[in-house]
């Protein structure tokens, strides 16, 4: 199986995020990718760097405006006088601003609150080639499920909390997003799109909830206590066109692999009859997670492996996240054994 990667990945190294209101070290850190790749060698798997995809790869899925801020937006802060290192905003626009008239506004402070929805994803001049690389193999992972086979996008930032034109929780391109729609651009007439990772993929709900020609199903810790904290309930089915093709399946806190293997074996079915599959692969499921909420078991992930697998189509396994550079190789390594058997 090709795996999807490009060293250029590893030069976005944000810095800090606030968590409980603490500045701490952010945790998408370069290790993660490396504990990845060992594992993608370890496993004898192709490793390839990507063709970078052109602007309408991302359009397909991203707002000009957005793109445009993800690549210029670090210029423009750096001239700031007393600029810190990386973009962070100090002003969103609130549900009463935007009801109201709200404007995007033309400086880069402005442009920051617009095009962000949270403090989890400082930018910096690091970020777009990182990014943009990502998303790249995301793509390149799609191309290789239009053939039939099944291919791995080892993306670094990973991308499903990303919305059309809003980065978030360490995501900036839907990298997920983008395989989809070039699925659907290389013939696909439906695909489905499983998202795994702990949290909602909000992002990628977000890009598809009214679309009926691309499915989406979510299994995750319960928004109720749990980032992104106001998405990802059961009750979010998809509108308009859309209305019935989004499926949430949140979970307690402390689930456990079975729990969790019946809403995954679930979620899959949710889909419907799909030509491909794009699943969102998180491992931070992990009981041996930093932010451990679903408590599953490596076997946990091998079984998972085995029910992606037994669904017969070709898929797109795109990372997320999962953030115990000690555990997650091993974990993609259950995963993909119990996937291709
Ligand atoms: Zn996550």
């Amino acid at each position: 199986m090709k795996a999807f990667w490009n060293d250029i990945q590893l030069t976005h190294t944000p810095r800090f995020f606030l968590q409980r209101g603490t500045v701490r070290p952010n945790f998408e850190t370069p290790a993660r990718a490396v504990a990845l790749l060992a594992a993608c060698r370890a496993m004898g798997m192709d490793i390839v760097a990507p063709a970078e995809i052109d602007r309408a790869a991302l359009m397909a899925v991203h707002a000009p405006a957005y793109l445009d801020f993800l690549r210029d937006g670090p210029a423009a802060w750096d001239a700031m006088l007393e600029h810190g290192p990386e973009m962070v905003a100090n002003i969103h626009p609130t549900p009463e601003m935007l009801a109201q008239g709200a404007r995007l506004s033309p400086t880069v402070v402005g442009e920051v609150g617009w095009f962000t929805a949270d403090t989890s994803c400082p930018i910096a001049a690091e970020t777009w080639p990182a990014a943009l690389a990502a998303a790249s193999g995301a793509c390149a992972a799609a191309d290789e499920v239009a053939l039939g086979r099944h291919a791995y996008a080892l993306a670094r930032p990973p991308g499903h909390h990303a919305y059309p034109a809003r980065a978030g929780g360490h995501c900036y391109l839907n990298n997920a997003a983008v395989a989809a729609e070039r699925l659907r651009a290389r013939g696909a007439g439906r695909v489905g799109v499983l998202d795994i990772d702990s949290h909602h993929g909000n992002g990628t709900q977000g890009a598809f909830w009214e679309r009926a020609d691309i499915a989406f199903a979510s299994v995750h810790g319960d928004p109720g206590g749990y980032y992104p904290w106001y998405v990802g309930h059961a009750g979010e089915r998809g509108g308009g066109l859309g209305a019935g093709h989004n499926h949430n399946f949140p979970l307690p806190r402390g689930s456990g692999d079975a729990a969790w293997l019946e809403a995954v074996s679930y979620a899959l079915r949710s889909l419907g009859q799909v030509d491909a599959l794009v699943v969102s692969l998180g491992f931070d499921a992990s009981v041996d997670e930093p932010l451990s909420f679903l408590s599953v078991t490596a076997d946990g992930f091998a079984r998972a492996g085995e029910i992606v697998g037994a669904a017969g189509k070709p898929a797109a396994i795109v990372q997320e996240g999962g953030y115990n550079t000690e555990i997650i190789g091993g974990l993609l390594h259950s995963f993909m054994t119990g996937m291709v058997g």
